[in-house]
Formats: C-alpha cells, structure tokens, sequence
C-alpha cells in the first residue's frame, strides 16, 4: 500500500484513442468505457493506471468485502 493509496478514486473515462487494460491487457476500444485512476489532490505528479470496465467492475467487488 502507498502513502497516496487513501487519496485514489477512478474517474469514468471514454476512450479517445484505443488503449490496453492495465490489468488483464485487453484492448479498449475508441469509444469504449474505461476507469483511469486519480488522486484527490491533483497537485501530485502521479502515472495512472488505466483499466477497463471489467476490471474496475471486479475491483469494486473485491473493496466492498
Ligand atoms: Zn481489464
């Protein structure tokens, strides 16, 4: 776990160009949804992660338990 952990969200993206799951590699098609994570506090450089519905879908049930 990383110290900017409690400040991460998913934010709702449409794809703008085709882009790869960051998880399960499967191509995101222009057009399609996908999540890109953020931080709360945007004055912080961070890479974010890129996942499609899926994914975000079973992280979801996973965080809930
Ligand atoms: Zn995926």
């Amino acid at each position: 776990m990383s110290k900017y952990d409690p400040m991460k969200f998913w934010k709702q993206t449409i794809a703008r160009s085709s882009k790869l799951c960051q998880i399960c590699n499967k191509l995101i098609d222009i057009g399609e949804t996908y999540y890109c994570e953020r931080l709360t506090d945007s004055k912080i450089n961070f890479i974010s992660k890129k996942i499609c519905s899926d994914c975000y879908k079973y992280l979801n049930k996973r965080d809930k338990k």
